[in-house]
């Protein structure tokens, strides 16, 4: 039998009315956020002069400088720093660990092999100069065990030489659980009860703003993240932000720009407003996108697919992952959410070979801002057993809308059944 759309959308209706008070923890998180983002803002007396921009060296730049304290104490920290000049995360990333880290230091990564574009930075898939371990630095990755952090594992490996011990909040592309700030705050509490030196650096991609607390509550000593995920807003067209101890930042910033210049330079012309508005609705845009892969979680699992996080488990970063078994099945999915898309409708997504991956590897994005997974995006390893990962989405209904084109497809194409 072919079900009509109609019997779609009150299949989804139904389920959405059961997991109304999963959403009504989200909106408490984003009314907390929403607060905290707009004291900074208050506290910081912007005015419209902020919003302008410096050109050339940037020089006294008002409005980069007070947004630097608008981050740094919505993020809980000393000091930070919110910079177009950033391509992205990683950039924002590796600039922190090439700041940080000198000749014969070691980095032990607590979460496992971190997200993939870090890979090329420490120098495990890369052959540039540049990486990590070509400038005499060891990298030790301690695994995870079932989602939790292998803690006698990360205590044994812990010598004189250990200068930063990094966490990564996000499950990436894994099937691990995201990890919350307090669960990981013991383990900081820890390490800085062995050593009160060791840099405690985490890389919060795709976990700001998802809890009310972020990872310097609990004694982060660096974070660092994209402006085109979560605290962008889906209005910063780039960037990226570094936020911790004023002392770290300083030399990370000696870095990444010079010597002696560091981070009171670099023109903001035309940029400043999108990045204060963007974050300024970024805990509302990250509650829509969560409480829309609550409901896909929730549509999903009904339909008998495995996924994680599930609908009523808490979330800790805004990645959803389902199982789907079936190649047609993820094919199906990622050409929906492609054709939902407000950008790129008419593309169709085809699997292809990227690098650092054993087996192609599908994706769906159709995005204002170019590869903005804060913006509905999906993608997955064409291989058994077929995990597709949904991230983002700038209003909810925008990915019911998706999830109801996803269904009607793959009814249409006969993979599944609703009643
Ligand atoms: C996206 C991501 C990065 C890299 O950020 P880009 O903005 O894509 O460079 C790093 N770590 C995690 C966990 C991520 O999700």
């Amino acid at each position: 039998m072919k079900c009509k759309h109609s019997n779609i959308i009150k299949f989804i209706n139904r389920i959405e009315e059961k997991i109304k008070s999963e959403f009504a923890k989200h909106d408490d998180i984003a009314l907390h956020n929403q607060s905290k983002v707009l004291t900074a803002f208050t506290k910081n007396n912007v005015s419209e002069g902020h919003l302008y921009g410096s050109t050339g060296y940037g020089y006294n730049d008002m409005g980069r400088n007070t947004l630097d304290k608008i981050y740094a104490e919505i993020f809980s920290a000393e000091a930070a720093i919110v910079r177009g000049q950033f391509v992205s995360g990683t950039h924002a990333i590796s600039a922190s660990l090439n700041g940080l880290l000198f000749s014969n230091d070691e980095i032990i990564f607590a979460t496992g092999m971190p997200y993939d574009t870090l890979h090329k930075v420490v120098g495990w898939t890369s052959c540039s100069k540049h990486t990590l371990i070509n400038k005499g630095i060891k990298p030790i990755v301690i695994p995870l065990n079932s989602s939790k952090i292998n803690l006698d594992f990360l205590v044994e490996n812990i010598n004189e030489k250990t200068k930063i011990v990094y966490f990564q909040k996000s499950m990436g592309y894994t099937s691990r659980s995201a990890l919350s700030n307090k669960e990981l705050g013991e383990v900081y509490k820890l390490l800085k009860e062995i050593n009160e030196d060791i840099i405690i650096f985490v890389d919060n991609c795709y976990g700001e703003f998802v809890e009310k607390t972020e990872p310097c509550d609990y004694g982060a000593d660096v974070i660092a993240g994209s402006l085109i995920k979560n605290p962008g807003g889906g209005l910063a067209p780039w960037g990226g932000y570094i936020a911790g101890k004023e002392k770290y930042i300083d030399q990370i910033m000696d870095f990444a720009v010079a010597p002696g210049l560091g981070k009171d330079m670099g023109g903001t012309k035309d940029i400043l407003r999108y990045f204060y508005q963007g974050v300024f609705i970024a805990p509302s845009i990250v509650k829509q996108s969560i409480q829309g892969s609550i409901l896909l979680a929730a549509v999903m699992k009904e339909l008998g697919f495995n996924v994680s996080p599930s609908f009523g488990e808490p979330r800790f970063d805004i990645i959803q992952s389902i199982t789907l078994n079936k190649k047609d099945l993820l094919l199906s999915f990622c050409e929906s959410i492609q054709s939902a898309s407000p950008i790129d409708s008419l593309a169709k997504p085809i699997p292809g070979d990227l690098p650092g991956y054993d087996s192609p590897v599908i994706m769906a994005a159709g995005t204002f801002i170019q590869g903005a997974s804060i913006e509905l995006s999906a993608d997955g390893p064409v291989k058994y057993p077929y995990n597709v990962y949904v991230q983002g989405g700038l209003t909810y209904e925008h990915i019911k809308v998706a999830i109801i084109k996803v269904l009607n497809q793959m009814i249409e194409h006969g993979l599944i059944n609703i009643n």
